[in-house]
């Protein structure tokens, strides 16, 4: 199941675990676009509309999928906005917004999930660069994302005695429909771009891919690891993005 599933690194995440042979689900908030992604996967995938801050509303996600399916062999919780605005202006309604979704959303992700996935199973958190590294006028979203990555630090720890694997990914720059925002900024993804080492923006496939990773049999003793994959950004000090 991924919630978030129908747009950016969901949606490719989506792609590459049903060729991969699962049965998909994609959750989103956008119930529709959700519905389309599943008719375009096809086979036996399903789309769910769900609001990832809704306690009730996920667990009857979960329940509903964990009935139809029997239990549930990988969540990835692709979720996400972002509210810019420095600290000294940020309004309340936008950190909480933000912090909601992300780490929030991702706390109720692993919740619901661990009393719906198999033993042995696997959940993948989207975090970000963000978590580690601070960005001007990003800070509920720095906060948040650096929250998701020691809730799977937690998480990993206390499901490890069932086999269930919890792991982060921390992507760098990746055009989306959520930076499309960034891009309208002039010369400042450029910028970004020259402070990567690899010299490029990252696509969702790349995401999806280590995604996929982390959720296989491959990755079967990695547990409360996030894994950078920014083309070098990190080595670089407090890009803006
Ligand atoms: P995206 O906007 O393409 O996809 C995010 C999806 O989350 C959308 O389908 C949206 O409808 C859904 N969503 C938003 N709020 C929701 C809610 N309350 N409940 C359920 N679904 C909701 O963005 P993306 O870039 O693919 O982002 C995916 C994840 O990757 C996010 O967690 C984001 O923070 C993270 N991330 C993105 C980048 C990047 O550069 N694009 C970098 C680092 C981390």
């Amino acid at each position: 199941m991924i919630i978030g599933g129908a747009s950016g690194i969901g949606w490719a995440t989506a792609q590459l675990l049903a060729a991969r042979g699962d049965t998909v689900i994609i959750a989103d908030l956008d119930g529709v676009a959700a519905g389309t992604r599943a008719t375009e996967l096809g086979g036996n995938a399903t789309g769910h509309q769900v609001d990832v801050t809704d306690e009730q509303a996920m667990r009857t996600l979960f329940d509903t999928v964990a009935a139809e399916h029997g239990p549930i062999g990988t969540v990835v919780d692709c979720a996400g906005i972002s509210r810019p605005g420095t600290i000294a202006d940020l309004a309340l309604a936008d950190w909480k917004a933000t912090v909601d979704v992300c780490l929030t959303g991702a706390f109720l992700t692993v919740k619901n999930a661990a009393h719906t996935v198999r033993d042995g199973g696997s959940i993948v958190l989207v975090a970000s660069l963000n978590g580690r590294q601070p960005g001007v006028g990003m800070g509920a979203y720095c906060s948040a994302k650096a929250g998701v990555l020691m809730l799977t630090e937690v998480a990993a720890m206390e499901l490890a005695p069932r086999g269930i694997r919890v792991n982060a990914v921390n992507p760098g720059f990746v055009h989306t429909p959520l930076t499309y925002g960034a891009t309208l900024v002039p010369g400042l993804v450029d910028e970004y771009i020259e402070n990567t080492p690899l010299g490029r923006a990252g696509t969702p496939e790349d995401v999806a891919r280590t995604i996929t990773f982390l959720t296989s049999g491959d990755a079967g003793w990695m547990t409360g690891a996030a894994i950078d994959l920014n083309g070098g950004a990190h080595t670089m000090r407090y890009p803006n993005i």
